[in-house]
């Protein structure tokens, strides 16, 4: 099993812990397991785009002959998944230190929003 670092708040303003906890590895959700993927070069493509590329590029594509190595989880297929818990209190610090964790990013994307 691969683990990852999480922080975790135990509330009552108590400093945030650092600690390595067991994932699941899970099917990875870029490349749905396959490994690999299109070249991202080609993310968001029209039909349009492709009516003006040479015959038989756009098979070539669809049949993965311009695919790349997943950036996602480098070929493994698999990538670490969510912890799971059996300690109740544990799972609350995980989840309370996550959710100000994303709090936080949404600020900072907003602050950045209005920065500009
Ligand atoms: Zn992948």
């Amino acid at each position: 099993m691969p683990q990852i670092t999480a922080w975790f708040d135990y509330g009552n303003n108590s400093d945030w812990v650092e600690k390595s906890v067991n994932v699941p590895w899970v099917v990875c959700r870029r490349c749905s397991g396959e490994g690999h993927h299109g070249h991202p070069a080609f993310d968001g493509t029209t039909q349009e785009y492709w009516d003006q590329q040479e015959p038989g590029d756009l098979d070539d594509y669809m049949s993965g002959a311009w695919d790349v190595t997943c950036e996602e989880c480098h070929g493994r297929r698999v990538i670490p998944g969510e912890p799971e818990f059996d300690d109740p209190v544990e799972e609350a610090a995980y989840e309370r230190a996550w959710k100000r964790i994303v709090y936080d990013r949404e600020v900072e994307a907003m602050e950045l929003r209005y920065c500009v």
